[in-house]
This record gives structure tokens, sequence and C-alpha cells, in this order.
């Protein structure tokens, strides 16, 4: 039995694809202004109490289809946006 440390597997190629902005996901992809965009990230980073589903439900408000299962993963950050974006 080999035990490969962590660091030694080449995952560069996924970096790359990560890094690309055409993996951004719709949130991140989404034309908000300013102003929506100000007020999404701050329900995503310190509202816990709105649930995605009362995210999307505005997201819809302001005529964007964006699904609530997409909303939770942009917010736990397991989407592909990089950090920068949701400052
Ligand atoms: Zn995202």
């Amino acid at each position: 039995m080999t035990d490969e440390p962590l660091d030694a597997v080449d995952v560069s190629e996924f970096e790359e694809a990560r890094a690309h902005k055409g993996s951004l996901c719709s949130i991140g992809t989404t034309p908000f202004t300013a102003e929506q965009r100000t007020k999404l990230d701050f329900v995503l980073d310190h509202r816990p109490d709105i649930p995605h589903t009362a995210i999307a439900k505005v997201l819809k408000g302001w005529s964007y289809t964006i699904a609530a299962s997409t909303v939770g993963r942009h917010r736990k950050r397991q989407c592909t946006c990089p950090p920068a974006d949701r400052a």
C-alpha cells in the first residue's frame, strides 16, 4: 500500500478549469447592477436566516431565474466563482 501525500497529486488542470471565466456559476455570470450585487452579497454572507429559496425568489423578481440550489452552492462557496467577486 502506498499512501500518496495529497500535495503530490497534480490537480493543475482542475485549477485551470476553475480559473476559467466560463466556469462561473449563474450567480457569478448574471449581470446584476452594482446595487443588486451589493445587496445579494450582503445577504449571502451575513444573513443565514434568509433561506436560499427566498433569495431565488428575489432574484426572480429581478428577472433572473436562478435555482435555490445554485444560490446555496454559491453561498457555501462550493461553486467556482473567485472569492474576490463576493467581497
Ligand atoms: Zn458562484
